[in-house]
């Protein structure tokens, strides 16, 4: 961090000396000497915001450019949560990709809303030296002092049940504590269930397989599993017609999602048979120009669309939405619909049936893990 880096203006850190307590990859403070001011904020009263922010996907920077790399990155963006932190927040390594962004004074929720908004928006226009390339998306989860916690270890949990829920929700988000609706978040239990990935498979075959004729109720409990797993604020099938089997989060801030005609859908399909688009903003106007209309009438921020189809016949899409945040599609999500859309052509196949022969089932409302 060099020597400019100095914390002088907050009185705790005036008169301390921070050279053991730096971080040795980004030179920046380390989680000890973040938690020895975290205590000493509390002691005194002091009302502060705490930002745990993670790296979305990390692993895969490693993965693709190498762990050297991937420490440079590290390191660009410790220097750029200081920078951009300036004279109002500390910030600290807490370990890995995780990072604390510590705001004395800001309390209040529109305050840290903004903050919030700010370093979301912002960490998207990081240009990491040499790798031009890339482009970094954080989560964050944040807790209050006092409102949420009066322990540093409490609000350590808060923080990290707050990021866990931004997690779920696509990253590339925030989530400020709320008890009404975080409290009861079991950090164990949400983990149990990471691990049950494959216990979706088993919802996704074992109903699709045992559907006989009625392969309608099987799609909808197929689709309601999906939404309250993910989080994905919408699914549904999309056919030539019309939507079918139209399911939306409980949580969703939007609940109105309309038929979007499918050969609008068709050029942005790739040679695999899905397109996953994180941000349909994104897409370029002058070709997609229509349909980027249709996403922002229907509020539309990500969308992935994956194919049904068999034996060279296609039939539709699953089609699945996230309003207000850009979700950064998994690799597993996509594998799960996708698979959900090839047994639907092949049920649809081997029942000589078109989408359009499934009974249209009314909108609902479905699936909150909270
Ligand atoms: P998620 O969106 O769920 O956060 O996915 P992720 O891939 O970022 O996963 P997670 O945060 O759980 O793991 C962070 C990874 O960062 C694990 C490890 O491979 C990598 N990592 C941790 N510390 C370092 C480091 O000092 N240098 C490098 N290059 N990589 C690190
Ligand atoms: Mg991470």
């Amino acid at each position: 961090m060099g020597k400019e880096y100095s914390l002088s203006h907050f009185e705790y850190f005036k008169d301390r000396d921070l050279s053991h307590s730096l971080d040795t990859l980004t030179g920046i403070l380390n989680r000890e000497a973040l938690m020895g001011y975290v205590n000493w904020l509390i002691e005194n009263n002091r009302k502060f915001s705490f930002f745990l922010v993670d790296v979305d996907n990390f692993k895969n920077v490693n993965d693709t450019y190498g762990h050297l790399v991937g420490d440079i990155v590290i390191s660009q963006m410790a220097a750029y949560f200081v920078k951009m932190s300036g004279k109002q927040g500390v910030v600290a390594r807490y370990g890995g990709d995780e990072f604390i962004i510590l705001c004395e004074d800001v309390s209040e929720y529109n305050d840290v809303w903004k903050i919030g908004h700010e370093i979301n928006m912002r960490i998207g226009g990081i240009v990491f030296e040499g790798i031009p390339n890339l482009a970094i998306t954080v989560s964050m989860g944040i807790a209050r002092f006092p409102l949420d916690a009066n322990t540093p270890q409490k609000l350590m949990e808060t923080a990290d049940k707050a990021l866990y829920r931004a997690k779920m929700k696509g990253r590339n988000c925030f989530i400020i504590y709320l008890p009404e609706k975080h409290a009861n978040i079991s950090l164990k239990k949400e983990r149990d269930k990471q691990q049950t990935q494959m216990q979706l498979t088993y919802t996704l075959f074992g109903n699709l397989t045992a559907c006989g004729e009625d392969i309608s109720l099987a799609i909808n409990t197929v689709f309601k599993s999906f939404i309250s797993y993910y989080m994905f604020d919408h699914i549904c099938l999309e056919t030539p017609k019309n939507i079918n089997h139209s399911i939306v989060f409980t949580l969703s801030s939007q609940k109105q999602f309309k038929h979007i005609p499918i050969e609008m859908i068709d050029s942005l399909i790739n040679s695999a048979g899905y397109i996953s688009l994180n941000n349909v903003e994104g897409l370029n106007e002058d070709s997609y120009g229509d349909i980027m209309k249709e996403y922002a009438k229907q509020q539309i921020k990500s969308t992935l669309y994956c194919k049904i189809s068999s034996y060279g016949v296609d039939y539709g899409y699953i089609r699945v939405d996230t309003s207000n945040t850009a979700r950064i599609w998994q690799n597993t999500e996509i594998a799960m619909v996708m698979t959900a859309a090839n047994v639907i052509g092949l049920l649809l196949h081997y029942q000589k049936k078109t989408l359009e022969d499934l009974p249209l089932v009314v909108p609902t409302e479905a699936g909150s893990i909270e």
